[in-house]
C-alpha cells in the first residue's frame, strides 16, 4: 500500500497549571502533530512536543514541521507503507539531525502500518514486556506548600509515589531546601528525584549534589550543560546518587559515547530526542549492554505521543527509574478521543490497532495554528 500524503500541523495546547522548568514556565504546550495516508484512506497519525521554544533544545516545533514538509516528505510520497524502516533509513541518508522530524514522521508510519494489519504498534517492535509502567509525575509549581500538597493527593489517590523536581531556576541552595523540605513531608512514602535541566555548574553541583544525597534523594538529572561530558564523569565518580543523562542523550553514537565513558550512570529515553521508537529501542539496548538504569522520559507531549511513547516503553525489558509520561494529566484538553489510562501509581498501556488512539479531528482543527493553511496548499 502507498503512501498518498503526509500533513504536519502545531498545535498549542493549554496546561492545567503553570509547569515551572530551569529555561521556561508552560503554560501552553506545542506540539507538531503528523497524519501520514495510504492509498486506501487510512490515516497515521502522531506527535511530538518541544518545550519552550529553542530554549530547552535546539528544535522549535516551526523548524520540525518546516524540515518535513521541505525535505522529508518527499522522501517518502509513494513510497511502500510496509517499508518503513527502509523509508527511514533512506530520510536518514538525505537529512541529518532532525531526530525530533524523523521521530514523527516515523511514529504516523508506524501507527498506519499497525492499524492496517489490526495490531497494536508495540507489536511490530518486538511485542510488549509490560501491560503497565510506574508513572512518576513532576511537582513544578514553583512554591513548595503547593507542591507538598500535590505530592499528598497523588498519593492519596495512587496515582503517583515517584516525584520529581525542577530545581533548575532560581538560587540553587534555596531550592535544595525546597527538595528536602518535600523529602521531609513525604517521608518514605515516594521517590523523590531532581533535574536540573544543564543549569548548574560543577562547583555549585557539588555543592548541591551532596546535600541531596545526605537528604535522600534518589537520582540526580542532567545537573550540568550537556557540553560539560567531563564534568558529568566527575559527578558520577564522587557520588553513590545515579547521575542521569537527559539532554545529553540524543543519538545512539551520543549515548554510546556516554555509556563508554560514564558521561552519568542512567539515561533518560525520549523518542523524539532519539529520532523515532526504533532507534530507541536501539539507545535501550546500548544502555542495557552498559549496566545503565533506564528511565521513560517525555517531552510532555498529549495523549497521542504518549502512546507511541508508551508503544516502545511497553517493549523495553527494565526502567529502573520507572516513566514520566505523564503529559496527558498536565493538559487542559487533548486531541483524542480515547484517554490514556492511569491506575494504581501505574500507566496502562494502550492495547488498540496502532497507538490505540482515535483521532478527534475538530480538537486538530481547534487548536492547529495552521490548519486551513495546510489544506490550501494542496
Ligand atoms: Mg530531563
Amino acid at each position: 500500500m502507498m503512501i498518498r500524503s503526509v500533513d504536519i500541523y502545531i498545535l498549542d495546547i493549554p496546561t492545567v497549571r503553570p509547569h515551572q522548568l530551569a529555561m521556561h514556565t508552560i503554560t501552553a504546550q506545542s506540539i507538531v502533530v503528523a497524519r501520514i495516508t495510504n492509498e486506501a484512506g487510512q490515516e497515521g497519525w502522531s506527535e511530538v512536543a518541544t518545550i519552550g521554544g529553542a530554549s530547552y533544545g535546539e528544535g522549535t516545533v516551526e523548524a520540525i514541521k518546516a524540515n518535513i514538509d521541505q525535505y522529508i516528505t518527499p522522501h517518502i510520497i509513494g513510497k511502500e507503507l510496509a517499508d518503513f524502516s527502509k523509508i527511514m533509513f533512506e530520510v536518514s541518508k538525505v537529512v541529518r539531525g532532525n531526530n525530533f522530524a524523523k521521530a514523527v514522521v516515523e511514529e504516523a508510519l508506524i501507527d498506519l502500518v499497525a492499524k492496517s494489519k489490526n495490531v497494536p504498534a508495540y507489536e511490530l517492535l518486538g511485542g510488549k514486556i509490560h501491560d503497565s509502567l510506574p508513572l512518576a509525575w513532576t511537582l513544578a509549581s514553583g512554591d513548595t506548600g503547593k507542591d507538598i500538597e500535590e505530592a499528598k493527593e497523588f498519593l492519596r489517590q495512587k496515582r503517583h509515589k515517584i516525584f520529581k523536581l525542577k530545581i533548575g531556576k532560581g538560587d540553587p541552595f534555596k531550592n535544595v531546601d525546597h527538595v528536602l523540605k518535600i523529602i521531609a513531608a513525604v517521608g518514605d512514602k515516594a521517590r523523590v528525584t531532581v533535574d536540573v535541566n544543564q543549569a548548574w555548574d560543577e562547583t555549585t553541583a557539588n555543592y548541591c549534589i551532596e546535600k541531596l544525597q545526605a537528604g535522600g534523594v534518589s537520582m540526580v538529572e542532567q545537573p550540568l550543560p550537556t557540553w560539560n561530558y567531563e564534568g558529568m564523569a566527575r559527578l558520577t565518580e564522587r557520588f553513590m546518587v545515579p547521575i542521569m543523562a537527559d539532554e545529553a542523550a540524543n543519538s545512539v553514537q551520543d549515548v554510546f559515547q556516554i555509556t563508554k565513558h560514564r558521561y552519568g550512570n542512567c539515561i533518560a529515553l525520549k523518542p523524539c530526542k532519539h529520532g523515532g521508537l526504533l532507534e530507541t529501542k536501539k539507545v535501550a539496548a546500548i544502555a542495557e549492554g552498559a549496566g545503565f538504569g533506564l528511565y521513560g522520559g517525555t517531552m510532555i507531549e498529549s495523549s497521542l505521543g504518549t502512546a507511541a511513547c508508551a508503544a516502545v516503553y511497553a517493549t523495553i525489558s527494565e526502567f529502573e527509574f520507572g516513566t514520566e509520561i505523564f503529559g496527558p494529566l498536565l493538559f487542559k484538553d487533548r486531541i483524542t478521543t480515547d484517554e490514556i489510562q492511569f491506575e494504581n501509581f501505574e500507566i496502562i498501556i494502550p492495547d488498540g490497532p496502532g497507538f490505540g488512539m482515535e483521532i478527534d479531528l475538530d480538537k486538530v482543527k481547534h487548536y492547529a495554528r495552521d490548519y486551513s493553511y495546510s489544506l490550501s496548499l494542496k
